[in-house]
């Protein structure tokens, strides 16, 4: 997390005014002067008073070395230390360059469960190890991948699903082909619009169809690709095809969806599907030119 944390100010805020120095200088020393038995017996307090130790007061997020101190002993991550201007957010002594060496130690005798835990993962890591199994963890929820609305929503697919449905009322789709119509009135007002969500069902798994308009240099385009509801790991097993076209032209793109995992404006602005400029989405379109009318066709499959 997160230099950039807006609430960064105020966390060290908060802690001014409410130093809670004393009980955390005894928590450090009954530590220090008692790892072994930490380790190998953790009890439900000590366990809890360990994890809260290992949480920097001002980011909240734990801490990996090099662990800062104070003279006081007041701890600090080091991702925030360069932020305070050399001052504890604790208790408000010079910072200097002291590293926590025994809190580091306690750390790496110390496993702990997963943090998506919750969303069903069992494993439980060393210290040390852990951002690392849980920046792939195959438990991590997922963000909503719609795309017209900052939704804050995550969850794993089949919740997701269910929330795409009742809360974007997205249109659902059975089978991996499809035959899809997009049409706005007004094109040459539409700046980034984005259509309605197409979810498609097929082989087990979940796919979404985008179709938004947005600038590219100076020109104006739309773009659909298609996202796989799942890791990037499995969506390489399929491919897809869109196609597009009218007055005798036609337009087709083959691809391999890209994981929801990824942002969708990510991919949109790395060009990952069907682009097509706007003239020739209105010469597509046919009639005069104020109204589109794309027909989109396209297809999932696995590849063997
Ligand atoms: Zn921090
Ligand atoms: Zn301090
Ligand atoms: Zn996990
Ligand atoms: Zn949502």
């Amino acid at each position: 997390m997160t230099l950039n944390n807006p609430l960064f100010d105020d966390t060290r805020g908060n802690r001014d005014v409410d130093p809670p120095q004393n009980e955390e200088s005894t928590d450090v020393v009954e530590l220090v002067n008692d790892p072994v038995q930490t380790a190998s017996k953790p009890t439900g307090t000590v366990l809890s008073s360990v994890r809260e130790l290992l949480e920097c007061p001002v980011c909240l997020n734990a801490m990996y070395p090099p662990i800062h101190q104070c003279s006081n002993g007041h701890t600090i991550c080091s991702g925030c230390k360069p932020r305070v201007h050399n001052r504890c957010p604790t208790c408000r002594h010079e910072l200097g360059n002291i590293r926590c060496l025994a809190l580091e130690k306690v750390a790496a005798s110390f496993a702990l469960p997963c943090k998506y835990k919750e969303f069903g993962c069992i494993g439980i890591y060393p210290y040390y190890n852990k951002p690392e199994h849980e920046s792939q963890c195959s438990y991590k929820p997922y963000n909503c991948p719609y795309a017209g609305s900052e939704c804050p929503v995550v969850g794993d697919i089949s919740y997701l699903v269910n929330h795409l449905k009742e809360d974007h009322k997205v249109d659902m789709h059975n089978g991996s082909t499809f035959n899809h119509r997009y049409v706005k009135s007004n094109p040459q007002d539409v700046e980034n619009a984005t259509w309605m969500l197409t979810v498609f069902s097929c082989f087990g798994h979940f796919f979404c169809l985008h179709f938004e308009a947005f600038q590219l240099g100076m020109a104006h385009v739309y773009i659909a690709f298609l996202r796989f509801m799942g890791d990037d790991s499995e969506a390489k097993n399929y491919s897809y095809s869109l196609e597009v076209g009218g007055n005798g032209r036609k337009m087709v793109w083959q691809g391999v969806p890209r994981s929801i995992r990824e942002s969708h404006r990510k991919i949109r602005d790395s060009f990952d599907g069907l682009i097509i400029q706007r003239n020739m989405a209105l010469f597509f379109s046919g009639g005069d030119r104020n109204e589109l009318k794309l027909r989109v066709t396209g297809r999932i499959w696995k590849e063997q």
